[in-house]
Formats: structure tokens, C-alpha cells, sequence
């Protein structure tokens, strides 16, 4: 079997790009909030006094923290004076000291109002969402205050490692040294945390929300690669030390590239980004990206219980439109399900849910759901002049493409599908007859061409948009296209491997959206090849027996002349 012999790779959210291979480092053991304290009540007298301990342990931790703060610069000193200010803020304080009044040590108070604000931080979404690492960070330092314990944090390590960690704390991300830690690695956190908000300013290479971390043991070599989200488990040493150079320079060749999107020889090709928010678009208008290929509306959703009114719906797309004006933006219907469920939109139970009630199969049994989303993208466009396009994601079929662009087409919008499913690739020539455009998210095409779960770490070499068969399914989609001079677009995380992106080109995609963090990347390696060793590439790979052999050759091709 394939998966035996590779190395492993554990797949993330890449947030700050770079490759580096070092050992990997945990910070120790945070303390356990429960451990040693009696639940007994306290006795009244004693009260009093306990809630004067809470505060005085609060404003020692805000004191240090700020002091720090005042040694650093830039996000790195936002980030301590925030988490200095949290220590004492308000409604935390109130809530442990009436804990206190009620009898409880300050220690389990602060266990608790800590577990009251991160559910509600975790309700509420998004940014607050991402706070929960700050809190829980403050609800240590604290502990270990009241338990006259040193305050946990980051040990500095002896050689330069991979920092890997649950979340990090942000007041420990910003006391970085990034010649110690070359690569940070977490399990849980998205890309506007604060881990990653520290590590882009320090220029650390980041990969987020990485499942299957904690298998990871100290001191195993790893090759983390920022750009793509990766995690290589102890790959081949030689292998490794040449991507980190390759890497290198290829940074240096991104960093100059400005854009449009071409191959060497003027073939052009649009560069765009993913986004989930307007934040996210905003950052991506920075980069030479010149549109958004697609914006995953869900993502604004995950944390609701309620589904957003047509108006909040219409006022966060717009700002993700507003992000690019008059440039394409690709709204893409909610993807509900499966890894990504919406508690308002009713999911059932399901014995396996990837291959059941997902995407646009949502509509079925809930087409309200599917008509407010448009009503609203159609809001969005005429409050931000713009127009954009509008795909729904996991088509299977010629009648589901028909009946989405009819709905599209009502709103005065432009209607095109996510080409995910395999039934949905070898049919597109006639599901072009209806829609004005495909998109192929290679990451779930990749998932059922070759019936490896997205998310198993075990099945990562079975799971690798470069497998000869999945390519083979973007041909036949973008022949398609071709056909009926119709756009087909790849905005899976293989738009985000540069080598892969001009194999893409030379399979005849039109565009490439990828993380924001790899547009530069995407770009660069596009203009320095020509259409005729894109279509080699293309060539190579397809007839490769593997995915490993499709990359070597595609590598080959792209590296003559
Ligand atoms: C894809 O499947 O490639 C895609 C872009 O959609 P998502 O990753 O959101 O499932
Ligand atoms: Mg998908």
C-alpha cells in the first residue's frame, strides 16, 4: 500500500509562510487548574481575604505582563498590553469576586469565570472565538500567582526548534526569539489568532489548526512549510534541507512579484485569494492577488445557533466585496456539513457524513436557507456596485447545476459550481451548458476520486491533489471549458503549491485562488516558467503512475530550458 513508506504529513491552515526543519518543542505543562484546591466552601471571615489575594495575583500578572510589553514593539507590545488589560478587566474581576463572596477559593473561582467566558467568547464566533487562548492564558498566569508557582510560559530552547502547542499563549508568541524558534505549530487556533498574528510580525513561518499534532513527540525532526500548511514528519534529512533552501529562494523571488498573473511567455492566468471574512479580504487586498476566488461564507458561521438575518448576511459579504472593487469576487453558497456543520441549518445525524446532506444538497430540505443567502449576496452587490460571481459547492449533477444557475440567475447574478465530486468532473461539458463558470476545489475532489478522508492523517499520500487521477479529472474539467470558452478555475490548496499551480496551467485552468499567504509564491513560480513546459508538466504528471512520480516529473519538466 502506497501510505507505508512515505513520511506523514499532517495538514493545517497555513498562516505564516516559510519552510523550515528542526526538532520539534513543547512548552511544559500548564497548571492544572483543578488539581489541588478544595472544593470546601470558604468560611465567611475568611472571604474577604481571599478576594484580596485574587487581586492582588491579577495585578502582579498585568504588571509583568505590561512591563514586557513595554520592552517590545509593534503587535508584539499590542498583544501584552491587551493581555494586560484582560487580567484586570471588569466584568472578569466582578464575576470571580462574587464567586469569591459566594465561598469559593479564588483559585477555582478563576477556573470558572475563566470556563464562563471562553463559552461565551466561543459562542459569539470569529475573533472573540480566537480570544479563548488569551484568557485561558490569564487564567494560568493567575493560578500560578495565587499558588506562588513561577509563571508558565515558553522555555527557551537550546537549538532552534519548532515550537508546537495547542494554542499558544500570545504573551509567550511575543517573547519569541525567531532564531530559537524557526516554526510555530498549533493544533487549535485560525489565522487571525494571535499566535499568528505574533508569528507573521516576527516573520516565524506558522501553520495553524494542524489535526493530529499532539502524536507528535519532542525532538522529532519535522519539516513545516508555512506556504502550504504542512507538517512533514521526519522526512528524508537531505530532502528536507534542500526545500528549506529551495524555499529560500523562493521566498526572495515572491517577495518581488507584483502581479498580473502570467507565465514567462504572457500567458495570463488570474492569481486570486481565499478569504472567510471581510478581515481576510482586506488582508489579501495587500498582496498582489488580484481577486478572490473564492470567499467560504460558511466560516462566518460556524459558532451560530441562529441563522444570520438577510441584512447581517449582506453586511459582512459586503465587506468582503468591498475588499476588492471592481475586481472578481467568487461568493461561494454556504458549504454546510461535514467537517464544517451550521447548527441553523439542521443537520441530521448521519452514519457518514461527507458523502451525505452537504453543500448544496442542504437546499433540498431547506431551500429558504439557499434563497435568503442569495437575496442577500444580491444585497451586498448593489449596496458595494460590485457584481459578483456566485458557485454553490459539491454538484453532482448536469439538473443540481441547472437548477443553482436558474436561482443565481434570478438575482441578477453570474452562477458557476464547485467542481468537487467525480461525477460532476467528467460530466462538465454538460453542466457548462448551464453555468458561466467552474471552480475545482481539488481538496474534497482529492477526498472522493480517491475515497481517503480529507482529515486522516494516515491516509495524507492517498489524500494529495498531485495523485495522476485527480489531475486527470481537472484535465477533463478544464477541457470542458475550453470547449465552451468558458472560465474553470482551481481554488483547492493545490492552487497553493507553486510547482502544482503551473501543472494546473498546463492542465488549461484559467485562475488559481489560494490562501492569501501563497498568492506571492503562486505568482513568482508562474512567471518564471513558459505554457510549453506548463503543459509538459502537465503531461508528465498525468502519465505518472503516482502522486510522488507525477511531482518528480512535473519538477523535471518545469526545470528544463
Ligand atoms: C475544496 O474542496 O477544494 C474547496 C475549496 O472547498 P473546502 O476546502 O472549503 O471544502
Ligand atoms: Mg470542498
Amino acid at each position: 500500500m502506497e501510505t507505508s513508506s512515505a513520511p506523514v504529513v499532517l495538514r493545517g491552515v497555513p498562516a505564516v509562510g516559510g519552510v523550515r526543519y528542526a526538532p520539534v518543542l513543547w512548552p511544559g505543562a500548564r497548571p492544572a487548574p483543578e488539581a489541588d484546591d478544595s472544593a470546601a466552601e470558604l468560611e465567611e471571615p475568611e472571604r474577604a481575604g481571599e478576594r484580596e489575594r485574587f487581586a492582588a495575583a491579577s495585578s502582579a500578572v498585568a504588571d509583568r505582563l505590561r512591563s514586557r510589553a513595554a520592552k517590545a514593539t509593534g503587535a508584539a507590545a499590542e498583544v501584552l498590553t491587551t493581555t494586560a488589560t484582560l487580567a484586570q478587566d471588569r466584568a472578569w474581576a466582578a464575576a470571580t469576586e462574587k464567586r469569591i463572596a459566594d465561598g469559593m477559593s479564588a483559585v477555582r473561582a478563576v477556573v470558572a469565570t475563566a470556563d464562563q467566558f471562553v463559552e461565551m467568547f466561543t459562542r459569539m464566533g470569529g475573533l472573540m472565538a480566537e480570544r479563548v487562548a488569551d484568557l485561558r492564558d490569564i487564567r494560568d498566569r493567575v493560578i500560578a500567582d495565587l499558588r506562588g508557582l513561577p509563571e508558565p510560559g515558553v522555555p527557551v530552547p537550546d537549538v532552534p526548534s519548532v515550537l508546537c502547542a495547542e494554542d499558544l499563549a500570545p504573551a509567550d508568541t511575543a517573547g519569541l526569539d525567531p532564531n530559537l524558534v524557526v516554526a510555530l505549530v498549533t493544533s487549535l487556533g485560525g489565522p487571525t489568532s494571535h499566535t499568528a498574528i505574533i508569528a507573521r510580525q516576527l516573520g516565524i513561518p506558522c501553520v495553524v489548526a494542524v489535526s493530529g499534532l499532539e502524536k507528535v513527540q519532542p525532538g522529532t525532526m519535522v519539516l513545516v512549510d508555512g506556504t502550504n500548511g504542512t507538517v512533514e514528519i521526519e522526512p528524508d534529512a537531505t530532502v528536507a534541507a534542500a526545500a528549506v533552501a529551495q524555499a529560500r529562494r523562493e521566498a526572495d523571488l515572491a517577495d518581488s512579484w507584483r502581479g498580473p498573473g502570467a507565465t514567462a511567455d504572457g500567458h495570463q492566468v488570474a492569481v486570486l485569494a481565499n478569504v472567510q471574512d471581510g478581515a481576510a479580504a482586506q488582508a489579501a487586498a495587500e498582496t498582489p492577488a488580484e481577486g478572490i476566488g473564492l470567499f467560504r461564507t460558511e466560516l462566518c458561521f460556524l459558532n451560530r445557533d441562529l441563522e444570520p438575518t438577510v441584512d447581517e448576511q449582506a453586511q459582512i459579504y459586503g465587506d468582503v466585496l468591498a475588499a476588492f472593487p471592481g475586481r472578481k469576487v467568487v461568493v461561494r453558497t454556504l458549504d454546510a456539513g461535514s467537517d464544517k456543520p451550521l447548527r441553523f441549518a439542521g443537520h441530521a445525524d448521519e452514519a457518514n457524513p461527507a458523502l451525505g446532506v452537504r453543500g448544496i444538497r442542504i437546499a433540498q430540505g431547506n431551500p429558504e436557507l439557499l434563497t435568503r443567502q442569495l437575496e442577500a449576496i444580491a444585497a451586498a452587490a448593489e449596496a458595494t456596485g460590485q457584481s459578483p460571481w456566485v458557485m454553490a459547492p459539491m454538484i453532482a449533477t448536469p439538473a443540481e447545476a441547472k437548477a443553482f444557475a436558474a436561482q443565481v440567475r434570478s438575482f441578477g447574478l453570474t452562477p458557476g459550481v464547485m467542481i468537487e465530486v467525480p461525477a460532476a468532473a467528467l460530466l462538465a461539458d454538460r453542466i457548462l451548458r448551464h453555468v458561466d463558470f467552474l471552480s475545482i476545489g481539488t481538496n474534497d475532489l482529492t477526498q472522493y476520486t480517491m475515497a481517503a478522508d480529507r482529515m486522516s492523517a494516515d491516509l495524507a499520500t492517498l489524500s494529495d491533489p498531485w495523485q495522476p487521477a485527480v489531475l486527470a479529472l481537472v484535465h477533463a474539467a478544464a477541457k470542458a471549458g475550453a470547449e465552451q470558452g468558458k472560465p474553470v478555475g482551481v481554488c483547492g490548496e493545490a492552487a497553493a503549491d507553486p510547482a502544482l499551480a503551473c501543472v494546473l496551467v498546463g492542465l488549461g485552468v484559467t485562475s488559481l485562488s489560494s490562501a492569501a499567504a501563497a498568492v506571492r509564491a503562486v505568482g513568482a513560480a508562474l512567471a518564471g516558467v513558459t505554457l510549453t513546459q506548463c503543459r509538459a508538466a502537465a503531461e508528465a504528471a498525468l502519465d505518472a503512475e503516482s502522486s510522488e512520480e507525477a511531482r518528480s516529473a512535473a519538477l523535471a519538466a518545469l526545470a528544463t530550458h
